[in-house]
């Protein structure tokens, strides 16, 4: 069963060509070991010199942690090229921190620009600021996936409509009623998921996953791993 739940990966970044897919993707995670069952997208928001050979990285600037934009900006576009790193992000706005609302837009523009000049897709962190996020993200072309989804499922049938992934991590063992509503009605083919901080593996979450999606482990194993060859098939 392990071995009939491997894909060979045959996508774009030619990198990726012969790379084995383990059987669990986890999109966003801060954790640096998350065992040989799991490809991880481990995330950074500084100290991106530490990206290492033999993993993957999505590298961005955090809206909770801007301070020196032209500074912060120069550092990530330096290592955003580097093969390791699939995606850009997470970037994003969030409501709730203190951070200056036009540090944060000027911040989730230039980056979002950056994403677009390298192919990549983004990761986006919004924290009560859906209808901001989607204004600036019209026009952008890359795939986009929105982390740490927990919102209603009117929601995220609006974000569907723009056309993003959305991914659901922590909320679904903490049973957030409106995160398992969602992650119950949503596409196959439009949604990943995380352990984001928890140091835990993701297999928890696609335990919960297979629960409340009424669907089996293996087929949801095969669907996220088609998920992520389209979303970086670039
Ligand atoms: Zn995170």
């Amino acid at each position: 069963m392990y071995i009939l739940s491997r894909v060979l990966l045959s996508v774009k970044p030619l990198f990726l060509l012969t790379m084995l897919l383990p059987s669990y993707i986890d999109i966003h995670t801060h954790q640096e070991d998350t065992g040989p069952d799991t490809f991880a997208l481990k995330n950074r928001y500084d100290r991106f010199e530490l990206i290492a050979d033999g993993q993957y990285y999505s590298l961005g600037l955090h809206p909770w942690y801007l301070h020196d934009l032209a500074t912060q900006m120069d550092l990530l576009e330096r290592y955003a090229a580097d093969s390791k790193v699939l995606a850009i992000g997470e970037c994003g706005l969030d409501k709730v921190c203190p951070t200056p609302w036009p540090l944060q837009e000027k911040a989730f523009r230039l980056q979002s620009a950056l994403a677009e000049r390298l192919n990549k897709p983004l990761i986006i962190h919004c924290v009560r600021a859906y209808t901001e996020v989607m204004a600036l993200l019209k026009g952008v072309r890359v795939p986009v996936i929105l982390h740490g989804f927990q919102k209603k499922p009117e929601l995220a049938a609006a974000l569907l409509q723009q056309g993003y992934y959305l991914s659901f991590g922590k909320a679904l063992l903490e049973n957030k009623v409106q995160a398992a509503s969602s992650l119950a009605t949503m596409p196959p083919d439009r949604f990943f998921l995380e352990t984001d901080d928890m140091d835990l593996p993701v297999e928890k979450i696609y335990g919960a996953a297979v629960r409340i999606r009424k669907t089996g482990a293996d087929a949801l194993i095969l669907q996220l791993q088609k998920n992520f060859k389209t979303v970086f098939a670039l």
